[in-house]
């Protein structure tokens, strides 16, 4: 409790200059409040209080911001691979620096647990880190020779681009988008989701004081359907990186058309993880409840829906129940809290309607699917059993702390189950038959499979869905081809005949 509080104490002092100044933008390296003035609320999920307000940009805001990222990239794109390293580096020593402050922010802000946050400023910090180390080959090409021209192609960064996250760890996902972008030379409008707009800002200034030029990195708060439709359909803007819901995605698409945007999404996600009779209980016990109820289940990767082999689901359903009544619901910036309020009251709403929509299916309610408190929106861990591939709990994504748990009987119906989705982003197997693991793995319909392993990210793998999961890979090189453009040029390396015309 006395460490609740003085965090709570440390944490006031950090929103005293939100509170007074709001959360304004960041464009050609000035703080602005949107051209209209207008501004909108951000709450926390804690206790429904006003944390700041914040600058409700439009059109006219994003025109700034785009027109600011044009200006600059040509300056950006130039600058030495090495000294774009030294910057990011710079940006990352900002981010260590006041990874507390961060994560304290992170946790008010969005709902979730400190043991998660405090890592994930680190986190953050890591992937500038790792993509500062690859600025200076980013556009490292080829040499392709074919028998009479030498092939050299080159990668040039693609020029402006928009970034547009979610709520859910904004932090992390914000640096693991824009880090790349930079390193790759281009120049960034971010656009952070409406309901976390706390740590984007910190980022911002971080990066404004580590030395980047004016423009390169702007800030735009703003609704999804103002702000964030500018910004897609700007013709200044080459590319969009894009995380968040599915059917945004489509929109953004549309949105993007008339510009001939290249599009980046990493959208929605059913994730199932596969529990077969040999493998190992206790490990994948652990897995499947931290894989879901870690990060309040707000995290695309979560393995929501358990497929459990019929001739150990009883045992499996039991112990696993019994750890989901003990999994401790609290205030996010206590050291104990495991599993924090969500987000706002729309999606808590949306969560807990999946519990009606459960019973009324006939799955079986066996933990959970009640409020917590009367304050906040808290939502006891759900765990439904007895649950069929066709009901919409096994079907929509919930993204709470809900799990869906469908049993099989063998290899066939547990693959047909697992691909019986719209989704395709992860996919955890647990099994200790090395044949049977590679089958599976092989034919699942997933972007990225772990198998006897909860998700471990590892940067320089490629990230990202299939099906209505996404578009597109982030991680290494991946995030460069995205970034860039590549450029080939032929050489004649003699006097080849040339067919002739008109002789
Ligand atoms: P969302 O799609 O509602 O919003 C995401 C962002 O898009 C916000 O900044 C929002 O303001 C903006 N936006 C909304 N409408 C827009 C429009 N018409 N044009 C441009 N921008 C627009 O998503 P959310 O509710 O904030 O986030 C949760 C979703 O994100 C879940 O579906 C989750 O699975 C997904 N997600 C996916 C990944 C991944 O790597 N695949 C990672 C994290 C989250």
């Amino acid at each position: 409790m006395t460490e609740l509080n003085t965090r709570l104490g440390m944490l006031e002092s950090h929103l005293a200059r939100f509170r007074e100044t709001g959360i304004l933008n960041l464009i050609n390296g000035k703080t602005l409040p949107a051209l209209s003035g207008e501004t909108f609320e951000t709450c926390s999920p804690v206790d429904e209080s006003l944390i700041a307000r914040v600058a409700m940009s439009n059109a006219g805001d994003i025109d700034a911001a785009a027109k600011a990222a044009k200006a600059a990239f040509a300056g950006w794109a130039a600058t030495d691979g090495d000294k774009r390293k030294a910057i990011l580096h710079k940006i990352a020593d900002g981010i260590v620096k006041r990874a507390d402050e961060i994560a304290m922010c992170e946790c008010w802000d969005t709902g979730q647990a400190w043991r998660f946050m405090s890592k994930a400023a680190l986190r953050g910090a890591e992937n500038f880190r790792f993509f500062a180390d690859m600025a200076p080959s980013a556009r490292d090409g080829k040499s392709l020779p074919s028998p009479n021209h030498m092939n050299i192609t080159s990668r040039s960064p693609i020029g402006p681009v928009g970034v547009i996250t979610p709520w859910n760890t904004p932090f992390m996902l914000s640096t693991w988008k824009i880090a790349p972008a930079l390193a790759a030379g281009c120049t960034v409008v971010h656009k952070p989701a409406e309901f976390s707009p706390l740590s984007a800002r910190i980022l911002a200034e971080i990066a404004h004081e580590a030395g980047l030029p004016d423009g390169v990195w702007n800030l735009v708060n703003g609704h999804g359907e103002t702000a964030g439709k500018a910004l897609t359909e700007h013709p200044d803007i080459k590319a969009i990186s894009f995380v968040g819901e599915s059917r945004t995605g489509s929109m953004i698409m549309k949105q993007g058309a008339d510009t001939l945007k290249r599009v980046h999404f990493e959208l929605g996600g059913k994730n199932p993880v596969v529990v077969f009779e040999d493998a190992d209980i206790e490990r994948a016990l652990d897995a499947v409840i931290f894989m879901i109820y870690s990060l309040n289940g707000e995290r695309c990767t979560s393995s929501s829906r358990l497929l459990i082999q019929e001739s150990i689901a009883g045992e499996f359903h039991n112990r696993l129940a019994e750890r989901v009544r003990n999994i401790k619901v609290g205030h996010p910036l206590d050291n104990a809290t495991e599993v924090g309020p969500l987000i706002h009251k729309t999606h808590f709403d949306k969560v807990m309607s999946y519990v009606e929509i459960g019973r009324q299916d006939g799955a079986v309610l066996a933990e959970g699917g009640t409020r917590v408190g009367d304050k906040g929106w808290f939502i006891r861990p759900t765990l439904f059993t007895g649950a069929s591939s066709s009901m919409r709990i096994a079907q929509e994504e919930v993204f709470g702390p809900f799990l869906t748990s469908i049993t099989f009987r063998n290899e066939d119906e547990a693959l047909a189950i697992a691909n019986d989705v719209q989704y395709g982003l992860t996919g955890y197997l647990w099994t200790n038959d090395v044949t049977r693991a590679l089958r599976f793995s092989n034919a699942l319909e997933a972007g990225m499979i772990w198998v006897n392993s909860e998700n471990v990210r590892h940067l320089p793998t490629p990230f990202g869905g299939v099906k209505a999961s996404g578009i597109g890979r982030d991680g290494g090189d991946w995030s460069f081809e995205f970034y860039m453009e590549q450029k080939n040029i032929a050489f004649a390396m003699g006097n080849h005949k040339i067919q002739r015309l008109g002789v």
